[in-house]
């Protein structure tokens, strides 16, 4: 990686500090290394063999751009069928937060690299995460070993521990042990709320919020927080 590089610039300025290895960068997942529309989109086309409605308006649907929530295609194409939107919604929730169907998700492209990278420069890789472990822990590692996303015993992931728990509650959680893992350098989420949440807990560390998708009602994002793009992983890779 390049002297110059952001992640680098910033590690330095925390040494200057006074701040030491261990170096953490710390991930989301979904949404922000991984792109889950091609899970989402497997899913949908799974459900137009199994629910009439959703056939009889399948040609309407725009499944050009991306959505968080299953319905959005179908909102966006003027329908207001609730209980279509009902069945969906049950058939999406059976399968979106399961092993099986993770290995449709795509990682933004650089990512992989990015975290090489990152890797290779000395950081530690922490993936904090809106998955559970029950549900979801093996095949995330299995699709990233898949697309080569480092996911080995040095890479740390934090699972919730079940799948009622809230995200960002979860995410709150974790934020003490973050802190005795190492000096959290670089952090970036793709809800605004976690980005909030990291800014507050880590001043210090290069916040970055992604602009994919966020859930409805996004928080409004704090000051100082870095807005970027998914190209932020090929412009920093
Ligand atoms: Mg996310």
């Amino acid at each position: 990686m390049n002297i110059d590089h952001p992640v680098l610039r910033h590690r330095r300025q925390l040494e200057g500090l006074g701040f030491s290895a261990p170096w953490l960068a710390l991930f989301d997942i979904d949404s922000t290394l991984m792109d889950t529309t091609p899970r989402n989109l497997a899913i949908l086309a799974a459900a137009r063999g199994r629910i009439p409605g959703l056939d009889a308006c399948w040609d309407r649907l725009d499944l050009s751009r991306p959505f968080w929530d299953i319905g959005e295609p179908l909102r966006r194409a003027g329908i207001e069928d609730r209980g279509l939107f009902e069945e969906l919604r049950a058939f999406w929730t059976e399968r979106f937060f399961t092993d099986e169907w993770l290995i449709h998700d795509r990682p933004y492209p650089g990512a992989a690299e990015l975290l090489a990278d990152l890797k290779n420069d000395g950081f530690t890789l922490a993936y904090l995460t809106g998955r559970h472990s029950p549900g979801m822990e093996v095949g995330t590692r299995r699709s990233f070993l898949e697309y080569g996303l480092p996911a080995g015993p040095e890479e740390i992931f934090f699972f919730k521990p079940d799948f009622a728990m809230e995200d960002e509650a979860f995410k709150a959680s974790v934020c003490d042990e973050l802190g005795r893992r190492g000096t959290l350098v670089v952090a970036i989420d793709n809800e605004p709320a976690n980005s909030n949440l990291f800014h507050r807990a880590f001043p210090r560390a290069l916040a970055v919020w992604l602009d994919t998708v966020t859930s409805p009602l996004p928080a409004t994002l704090d000051a100082g927080i870095e807005r970027r793009g998914p190209d932020i992983f090929r412009s920093w890779s």
